[in-house]
């Protein structure tokens, strides 16, 4: 059974509607990450779990029961928050003891469970200390801690990372990682970053204008994206995503570029999209004239024009190629994906290209 179950969830404000029908179970030990630009309704689904919010409409489940109108407090919930929200007075035991000591726990379970969750933080050497003392970082896994020190059945998570330097952000990520196969409990984590989103998520929920585009683990949806939105969001790089002709069984870029698509692919408009790193650099091919290259280290990124269509092609370390100079590119009709150009779904041909 789901621990946590969303409804055809719900929310507007006045005449807004920043959530719309949003279906969603999570089990026991998973972490969902819900993903997506600023605006599409990620923080008000999260908060409508939390509690923060009302539900419009639709209904809520967690561990079995109807939470729908329950306050956050009998919801079995707990949330880490982007700013932390640290009682900046309290020291750090303080602060991860608050919210037991307020629903009545006793004084010797509450010790035992602050130095469990100090432990796994590595936050002990901190207990004493208040938040105006420490880093980031360690502001970071206290706000993870006294979560943590709940025992909830689900843990909330809202950008909680996006106030940390790159560096920092990739290692608590790897912690939240490891954390949560720890724990096994069910997680839900907002994040606009897709790079977040793929590391950590066992299923990643993508939004745009409050409805939900694709659930599916991160090769899912890399692989697999049910429509140009997701397909442009999804990978860095991003997908390059060009307007083409399928006709007389080729894709055409251009009057001369064209790809084979299957003699039974039909005619119609589409947007082809392929990946930077599908595409490689070739003896024969399209033509594509290098603007601009980004040197990764141990990656390449080429920034030009083919067909009148700019691309961003990814390969293996070249230093090799200049500015100015042309070079031909193989286009693999297998890593092509091809989205309907009015409604931007995904098509499946039936051989050759997507
Ligand atoms: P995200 O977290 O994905 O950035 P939000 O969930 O914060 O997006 O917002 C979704 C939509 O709901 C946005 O269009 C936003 O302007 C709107 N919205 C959020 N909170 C309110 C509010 N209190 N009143 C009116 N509109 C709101």
């Amino acid at each position: 059974m789901a621990e946590v179950s969303l409804r055809k969830l719900r929310k507007t404000y006045g005449a807004v509607v920043a959530v719309e029908g949003v279906d969603l179970e999570i089990a026991k030990g998973e972490l969902i990450v819900l993903l997506g630009p600023s605006g599409c309704g990620k923080s008000t689904t999260l908060r409508m779990v939390a509690g923060l919010e009302t539900i419009s409409a639709g209904e809520l489940h967690i561990g079995g029961r109807n939470v729908t109108t329950l306050e956050p407090k009998d919801r079995d919930i707990a949330m880490v928050f982007q700013n932390y929200a640290l009682y900046p007075h309290k020291t750090i035991r303080g602060n991860m003891s608050f919210g037991l000591k307020m629903r009545g726990m006793k004084g010797g379970e509450i010790s035992r469970r602050v130095d469990a969750a100090a432990e796994m933080l590595d936050i002990t050497h901190l207990l004493n200390r208040k938040p105006g003392q420490l880093s980031g970082g360690q502001m970071q896994r206290v706000a993870l801690g006294r979560a943590l020190v709940r025992d909830p059945a689900v843990f909330l998570l809202d950008e909680p990372l996006s106030n940390l330097d790159a560096k920092l952000r990739s290692r608590m990520r790897e912690e939240i990682a490891l954390l949560q196969r720890r724990i096994g409990k069910a997680m839900l984590y907002v994040t606009h970053d897709q790079t977040e989103a793929m590391t950590l998520a066992d299923r990643i929920v993508i939004m745009r204008d409050g409805h939900v585009q694709q659930i599916g683990s991160p090769l899912e949806v890399y692989d697999r994206p049910a429509n140009a939105f997701v397909a442009g969001f999804i990978g860095s790089p991003e997908m390059n995503l060009v307007e083409a002709d399928l006709k007389n069984g080729f894709l055409s870029l251009s009057a001369d570029v064209s790809i084979p698509a299957g003699s039974d692919a039909g005619e119609r408009e589409v947007i082809a999209g392929i990946r930077p790193e599908a595409i490689t650099i070739s003896d024969e091919g399209p033509e594509f004239a290098v603007r601009g290259i980004e040197q990764l280290g141990s990656q390449t990124l080429f920034i030009g024009e083919t067909a009148g269509h700019r691309l961003r092609v990814m390969t293996q370390r070249r230093d090799d190629i200049k500015v100015g100079e042309s070079v031909h590119l193989a286009l693999p009709a297998a890593a092509i994906h091809l989205f309907d150009r009015a409604s931007g779904e995904r098509l499946e041909m039936p051989g050759g290209a997507a």
